[in-house]
């Protein structure tokens, strides 16, 4: 599946400033030369383009095939040198090129469901193939539009075959505990009157005594991470561009997922008038009314929470000396449209977390995560004695291919720290640490002083996911706390009393 036997039938014209019947040998000869040479360069023998077919009038219609060694639009572009140059002589120019037909066919064991795709005229289930017409120009064959198309199917069928989930390998483990507790974190902590749900969905209050909880896990990360490890704080920006989102690659899933950020087509007061008048009546929110009044999305809210920061870094040359450097990020929510998966304090729309991001060589990347495991562990096993496990997580296809990195091998890819649920005797992600690779330079182009390889890695704090785990391990009562952690707590606030 890696190598995927595509087949191309392309019918092209380049379009002539004039009548081109003159030129008729020249271009026969560039047409016998192509196809021993130029159409097969860079193919194994006996592969690559092949124009079947052609033909000169107002323009010079060529009809190539090819497999996926040299696609036949590739082929096409290849042509348009040769020919100016056969054409020249006679003062004939080339005015553009236009794709009459272009089909690509990709195999396939299943056919996919209907599709609307941009440029893609028709697809068709036919014997173990997908037949795809393109409907596109010259514009799009320069601007490299087939082999989106080609990428975007190739995809498809692959998370059609594999699923989408991810492969999951163990890492670590640590040892069995014996819970101090065994009911719903989230219930427990409601009873107790410890948060309350806030107005929006998946949004809880958080009363003094857990933020008092997440305040000292905060303070457990500053002395057992971020000072020894040399961490420097920033303030990422909290609602992110959908430029930003582009670079670093989520503008490819995020939709569903994400909240969208709409301003107010315009400031002005008489603009808003009707709203405002019709809200002081009826005392109602006029929804429809403001639909109408508010502009397409600007982006949308903190997501991933370290791709805003590359903002800072964009378009950069760093010296080689200062490296690594380790920043990180704990002012403001990360928001998720959750839907069905929302439960309690474990998958929330709105959560904090602390962002840690390291940026370096490939050797320091792996270095410092390195460091970072041997920190984690000691925090999980020492500080709050969780029953926990790490995982190397790789997306399916990417397993199956053996495309998925190692962490010994300081490859890409994401560890997924998980804890165990006694109440639901399942294991939950409460935190990940990812070596990035050359993503976010690459995407944001931030470049080292040596020329040399510039890589990242961040890792996501899930404060509401670290109080779950731990509190559905250990109850909420602090005398089942391990000792050293209680005593970071102290005593709990007592804040409310209702009647
Ligand atoms: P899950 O599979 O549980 O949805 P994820 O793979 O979507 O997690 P990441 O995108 O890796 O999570 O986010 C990094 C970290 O952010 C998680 O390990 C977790 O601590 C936190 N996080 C992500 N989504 C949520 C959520 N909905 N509620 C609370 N914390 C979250
Ligand atoms: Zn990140
Ligand atoms: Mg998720």
């Amino acid at each position: 599946m890696n190598e995927v036997e595509l087949k191309f039938h392309l019918i092209g014209r380049f379009k002539l400033s004039k009548n081109g019947a003159e030129a008729k040998d020249g271009i026969a000869g560039v047409i016998d030369d192509a196809n021993k040479n130029i159409l097969k360069k860079g193919a194994p023998k006996g592969r690559g383009a092949e124009i079947v077919s052609w033909g000169v009038d107002d323009t010079i219609m060529v009809e190539i095939r090819s497999d996926r060694y040299v696609r036949a639009h590739d082929a096409l572009l290849r042509l348009r040198k040769p020919l100016a140059g056969a054409l020249g002589k006679y003062r004939i120019g080339i005015r553009g090129i236009e794709v009459e037909k272009f089909t690509i066919t990709i195999p396939t064991e299943k056919p996919l469901k209907k599709l609307k795709i941009p440029f893609v005229r028709s697809m068709q289930y036919k014997s173990g193939n997908i037949l795809l017409e393109l409907d596109i120009t010259g514009p799009q064959i320069e601007g490299r539009v087939p082999d989106r198309i080609i990428a975007l199917i190739v995809d498809k069928i692959k998370s059609q075959k594999y699923g989408k989930k991810e492969h999951w390998e163990l890492l670590w483990a640590s040892k069995e505990k014996t819970p101090k507790f065994t009911g719903d974190p989230t219930q427990e902590l409601i009873k107790r009157g410890w948060i309350k749900h806030g107005s929006c969905r998946g949004q809880w209050i958080f009363g003094s005594q857990i933020t008092k909880v997440f305040r000292t896990f905060e303070q457990i990360v500053e002395e057992e991470i971020l000072k020894p490890l040399g961490y420097h704080e920033m303030i990422f920006p909290k609602v992110v561009a959908w430029d930003v989102w582009r670079r670093s690659g989520h503008a490819k899933a995020i939709y569903p997922e994400m909240y969208y950020v709409c301003p107010p087509k315009t400031r002005d007061e008489a603009y808003w008038e009707d709203v405002i008048d019709h809200y002081k009546v009826t005392l109602e929110v006029p929804l429809d009314m403001i639909k109408e009044k508010i502009d397409k999305p600007i982006g949308g809210l903190c997501y991933a929470q370290c791709p805003p920061a590359w903002g800072f870094l964009e378009g950069e040359t760093l010296p080689d000396d200062i490296l690594p450097i380790c920043v990180f990020d704990g002012s403001g929510t990360s928001h998720r449209y959750e839907s069905g998966g929302i439960r309690g304090i474990e998958r929330m729309d709105e959560f904090h977390r602390i962002e840690l991001l390291w940026i370096g060589t490939p050797e320091q990347i792996a270095e410092h995560s390195k460091k970072l495991q041997k920190r984690y562990k000691h925090i999980f096993e020492d500080v709050l004695d969780l029953q926990w496990r790490m995982a190397w997580v790789t997306p399916w296809f990417m397993a199956q291919e053996g495309l998925g990195g190692l962490p010994e091998k300081k490859e890409v890819g994401t560890i997924d720290y998980e804890a165990f649920m006694p109440y639901s005797k399942k294991w939950m992600e409460f935190q990940n640490l990812s070596n990035n690779g050359d993503k976010y330079p690459a995407g944001f182009n931030v470049k080292l002083q040596s020329g040399k390889e510039l890589w990242s890695g961040c890792s996501g704090i899930g404060l509401e996911r670290w109080a779950a785990a731990f509190f559905a391990q250990k109850g909420v009562d602090p005398n089942n706390w391990p000792n050293k952690f209680r005593k970071m707590v102290g005593d709990l606030p007592d804040v409310f009393k209702f009647l």
